[in-house]
């Protein structure tokens, strides 16, 4: 530059040449210009085209009037180098809009001087003048030449600087990190120390390492980034495409990135061999994506768990998205419409749900609807919520919760009904339940024992004091004193109590109740059950008035049967001692009137042994001197005494060993007794008898059907003889005193088994006959067990 400027260029003719072809042949000048562009056909001549002609020769002479103005005058090189300034401006404005190449501008250069050579002959014909012209064109274009190459360097210098600054900023200001890979030895050409140094790494560890890179890539990534490449490679001009990896930083955590890549540079082939891209650290949106992922399946799950699905609808196309419990819920798939959604909801129920829907949609923006659905033929029940998103006061979209509630509303039916029957039972069994908070002083009672107090339901705010005033005045005191001393401690307490209804009755109420109190043991709260028993207690006295009126007959009639017998006994005796006298009387007595005495003594013997038994009947449930005693030693007793009756009759007895029990041991010797004896007389006439005596314990559920207290064990002792049995309907009243079935053949009172059964009833058991008519019968005694 230097030495052009300074460079002198002698130019003598040169001046006033330019100003005579200026002045006089600029037209002619411009015109074989044009003509010498189109012979060489200039490349700058396409920038023109859309000029007309004259257009175009207007715009040549204004740009070559200048260049000839820059060189009339001047001889000095500087000088010309400013002149020129405005010239070259103008042509570094076309090289920068129209991106013109320097050997263009030469072209240009050397036509400009062609045409300059032709109009020589215009203005001399002096060979010396010529040869001194062409020498002055000769240095005027090198000097041209060189300033012009001197301004496209700069240019283009400028333009590299500028780019390698524009690069810089982008590089710093941008998130991303810009590289250069070579394809062909498949490393980074130009790798950015910047990704390096936020991967923690220090220079000296990447800086001449071409595959530091590819060193840090994860062992998974390398397989996948195989086929990326491939298909970057085939890519055309201009596409992007970008691949996900793990890069891995210094502390030896691996960081996600993503490269957006496009290839850069092609060799002739047309093959890239180059990629650009940039790398960015896209970890953070990996960690919010798996957590959105996680967040979605844990929604997805918890809809399953709460048999919940949401769904929303784009108005616009009538798509639609489901979750897949919204699917599971009403049998739908994904590719369902709304219309098979609406085809299962239960024809009842469908103008309800649309209407609903319809309101929100027309300006309320929120629906919640019940509704019956068929899904797969069963029945759901449906609860549904939803909302509309308005955009400009029109409704776009619809978001929503379905959830499938049939159990809840099976559920709550179910409490329903348990809860009626509880109020039904409650009234059923006239009884109240109820809460008391002691700090606050509030009572509350159910709908029943408002009822029992003589209130409507629900009608009135109770309080303590409210429920003091129900109490009888008889027993207020107590009672008041009682629950004063129940806040003393947590334990359940029943108590009965009398009360004076709101409607005037007065009632019995049996209460039961708990204090409930804190950590610290201070009561807080009370609660309890009250039971309108006033009936039972009606009855529980008219029951025990009776049972003592009965007892006092009881003992009337035992006194009456004992004294009565008792006194029976003496003149029973005298006609007994009489007859005897009078039938030693001997022959003043005839044959007739000897029979008619026997008959009488018979009468008289018979009498006292009713009497007898009478008196024995009578004292049976006076005497209760119980003890344990051996059943085997009672039943031996009474086999030894009967010894000569069973031998008489030929009788067979067998028996167990039977065990101990708690036994009034006279009373059972003479009930074993009785029906032994009853036994051998009730045989049959042509078969000796044979009797059975065998003992168990009774099963639970015979002493159930027996309607004995089934806490209790008891014993059973079978009589069984092969007699002439007892009739079917008998088998009650032969325990009824006097009743006898066979009177006439067989002697006797009608008065055991009266004994027998009192004996049993005495010892809390039971006695009873089984009979398969003549076959014979089974006495059964049944008492309390000792073995517990
Ligand atoms: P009595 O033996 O004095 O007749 P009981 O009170 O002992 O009176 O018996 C009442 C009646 O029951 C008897 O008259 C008899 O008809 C019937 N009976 C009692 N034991 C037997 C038996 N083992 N077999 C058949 N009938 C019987």
């Amino acid at each position: 530059m230097q030495e052009i400027k300074t460079a002198s260029l002698h130019l003598s003719l040169l001046p006033g040449f330019a100003r005579f072809i200026y002045k006089d042949h600029l037209n002619e000048f411009v015109q074989t210009l044009l003509q010498f562009s189109r012979e060489l056909d200039l490349p700058i001549l396409k920038y023109f085209a859309h000029l007309s002609e004259p257009e175009l020769v207007d715009q040549s002479l204004k740009n070559n009037g200048e260049f000839l103005r820059s060189i009339v005058g001047f001889t000095n090189a500087e000088d010309l180098d400013n002149a020129l300034t405005e010239w070259k401006s103008m042509q570094l404005e076309f090289v920068k809009k129209n991106q013109i190449q320097l050997d263009e501008l030469l072209l240009i250069s050397y036509v400009r001087k062609r045409a300059f050579c032709t109009m020589i002959r215009y203005f001399t014909n002096e060979p010396g003048e010529i040869l001194e012209l062409v020498a002055e064109l000769d240095r005027l274009f090198m000097f041209i030449n060189r300033s012009t190459t001197n301004m496209y360097v700069q240019f283009l210098k400028s333009k590299i600087e500028e780019d390698i600054y524009f690069r810089e900023k982008l590089s710093d200001t941008s998130p991303g990190f810009y590289y250069i890979y070579d394809l062909k030895h498949n490393r980074q050409v130009q790798q950015t120390s910047k990704l390096f140094t936020y991967l923690g790494y220090g220079t000296e560890e990447f800086e001449n390492d071409t595959s530091f890179f590819a060193g840090r890539l994860h062992p998974d990534d390398h397989l996948a980034a195989v086929p990326y490449l491939e298909k970057v490679k085939s890519s055309g001009d201009g596409e992007v495409h970008f691949f996900e990896y793990r890069l891995k930083s210094k502390t030896g955590e691996y960081k996600w990135m993503r490269n957006y890549e496009s290839v850069y540079k092609r060799d002739h082939g047309g093959d890239a061999v180059e990629l650009i891209g940039i790398a960015f650290d896209i970890s953070r949106e990996r960690a919010i994506r798996d957590e959105l992922i996680f967040r979605e399946e844990d929604l997805l799950e918890a809809q399953e768990l709460s048999n919940m699905g949401s769904y929303i609808w784009h108005l616009g196309d009538g798509s639609s998205f489901k979750t897949p419990q919204t699917n599971k819920i009403f049998g739908l798939t994904d590719d369902d419409s709304l219309e098979a959604f609406v085809k299962r909801i239960h024809p009842a129920d469908k103008e309800m749900v649309v209407s609903a829907v319809k309101n929100a949609l027309e300006g309320t923006g929120e629906f919640e609807v019940e509704y019956r659905c068929n899904v797969d033929g069963t029945e759901k029940i449906i609860w549904g919520k939803g909302k509309v998103k308005f955009e400009n006061d029109k409704p776009v979209s619809v978001k929503g919760t379905v959830m499938d509630v049939t159990d809840k509303h099976h559920m709550v039916q179910k409490l329903q009904r348990s809860e009626n029957l509880y109020k039904q039972a409650q009234s059923l069994n006239k009884l109240g339940n109820w809460t008391w908070e002691i700090k606050t002083d509030k009572l509350e009672w159910s709908d029943e024992l408002y009822r029992i107090f003589g209130l409507e339901p629900q009608s009135e705010k109770l309080n303590f004091e409210r429920f003091v005033s129900f109490i009888h005045p008889e027993d207020r005191e107590e009672r008041i004193k009682r629950l004063e001393e129940q806040m003393t401690h947590t334990k359940l307490m029943d108590y009965h109590f009398q009360i004076l209804a709101a409607d005037g009755q007065e009632k019995v109420l049996y209460g039961q109740s708990r204090v409930l109190a804190d950590d610290d043991g201070v009561p807080y709260k009370m609660i309890g059950t009250c039971q309108d028993v006033t009936q039972q207690k009606e009855l529980e006295r008219s029951l025990y008035q009776k049972t003592i009126q009965l007892e006092r007959s009881n003992a009337n009639l035992e006194d009456f049967a004992f004294i009565s017998s008792h006194d029976l006994k003496e003149p029973l005796r005298k006609i007994s001692v009489y007859g005897d006298k009078l039938r030693q009387m001997g022959k003043a007595l005839t044959v007739d009137d000897k029979k008619t005495l026997d008959k009488m003594i018979d009468a008289a013997r018979r009498m006292q042994q009713m009497v007898d038994e009478l008196l024995s009947l009578s004292r049976i449930t006076s005497d209760h001197s119980f003890q344990v005693c051996s059943l085997n030693k009672v039943l031996n007793n009474v086999l030894q005494s009967m010894e000569e009756l069973s031998a008489e009759t030929g009788a067979k007895i067998e028996f167990d060993k039977l065990p101990d029990a708690y036994i009034n041991e006279v009373q059972f010797h003479q009930l074993f007794g009785n029906l032994l004896s009853n036994a051998i007389k009730f045989r049959k006439k042509n078969a000796a008898p044979v009797i059975k005596i065998s003992h168990r314990r009774l099963t639970k559920d015979e002493t159930i059907t027996l309607k004995l207290d089934h806490q209790k064990k008891y014993l059973r002792i079978d009589f069984t003889d092969n007699g002439i049995g007892i009739n079917e309907g008998a088998s009650e009243k032969i325990f009824t005193i006097f009743q006898r079935l066979h009177g006439a053949q067989f002697e006797g009172t009608g008065i055991g088994l009266a004994i027998c059964k009192k004996i049993v009833e005495h010892h809390n058991g039971l006695i009873f006959v089984t009979s398969a008519g003549n076959e014979g019968s089974t006495f059964s005694v049944i008492i309390p067990d000792i073995v517990v």
